[in-house]
């Protein structure tokens, strides 16, 4: 089969949750509900349920590697989401992945679960460090507490002007683009703010109390890559990803 004829690949480096919630499962459902194939690479296992995080054990980089390394050159992959890296060591290794892959990558910043529990080991000085060596190749997708760790910043962006300046200046200090989530803020829309080198742009959506969703950034990560893997246009693709998320916001409020 030609190259072009067939599905379109996301190269996911992420933790596994066992439960689904979060993570590369998550991820691959996602994936595949957006037409694209998954391809999975585990960075970390974790002892999760569906209720609460137990624990979690890195992997060895060099595995995650060989593993990415064979699948980009055996299988049409047209873009790469990375979700927890759980160590700055697994984060260097995939900096020089991104590097040498020059595909379109989202970055989710993942630092910790929603019930506080650690991903990643070392305090915020090391997770910013790390980071740092993935801006220069990705799209970043942190959320208003994971702005606050990647740019030091006094305190979580609470607003969409906040926001914005979060994500102009992850932007200013390198980082090909940045969609700053403000699912964290208050205020009855849901706005992420979505800012390149050319400019900003605000993505607004009601928002949806109460649903208890795990697992969302992994989500709009993945229908972000998938988009990009189809063809999109990164403020299309953004934007689809912020319908898929909020449908599935909306799907999870209405099973309580
Ligand atoms: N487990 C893994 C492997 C993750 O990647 C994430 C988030 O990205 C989580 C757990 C936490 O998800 P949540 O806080 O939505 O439960």
């Amino acid at each position: 089969m030609a190259d072009a004829d067939r599905t379109p690949c996301v190269l996911v480096l992420a933790g596994l949750d066992p439960s689904g919630g979060a993570g590369l499962l998550a991820d691959a459902e996602v994936i595949r509900a957006a037409g694209a194939r998954p391809l999975c690479v585990a960075t970390a296992l974790t002892a999760q349920t569906t209720r609460r995080m137990h624990g979690f054990q890195p992997l060895a980089p060099a595995l995650a590697l060989q593993t990415a390394q064979a699948l980009l050159e055996e299988e049409p992959v047209r873009a790469i989401k990375v979700g927890m890296l759980g160590t700055a060591a697994m984060a260097r290794a995939v900096a020089d992945l991104l590097a040498r892959a020059a595909l379109p990558a989202v970055v989710d910043p993942v630092l910790s679960a929603t019930s506080g529990a650690a991903l990643f080991q070392g305090g915020p000085e090391a997770a910013r460090a790390a980071y740092s060596a993935l801006w220069a190749h990705a799209l970043l997708t942190p959320n208003g507490p994971e702005a606050r760790v990647l740019l030091d910043l006094p305190e979580d962006p609470r607003d969409a002007d906040a926001l914005e300046r979060a994500a102009r200046e992850l932007v200013r200090r390198g980082a090909k683009a940045a969609l700053v989530k403000g699912g964290h803020a208050g205020g009855a829309e849901a706005v992420d703010v979505l800012c390149t080198a050319d400019g900003c742009e605000r993505l607004s959506a009601a928002r949806i109390g109460g649903s208890g969703a795990r697992g969302t950034g992994c989500r709009l990560a993945s229908a972000l890559a998938a988009g990009l893997a189809r063809g999109r246009s990164l403020p299309d693709a953004a934007r689809g990803a912020k319908e898929f998320v909020t449908g599935y916001l909306r799907a999870t409020a209405e099973e309580r």
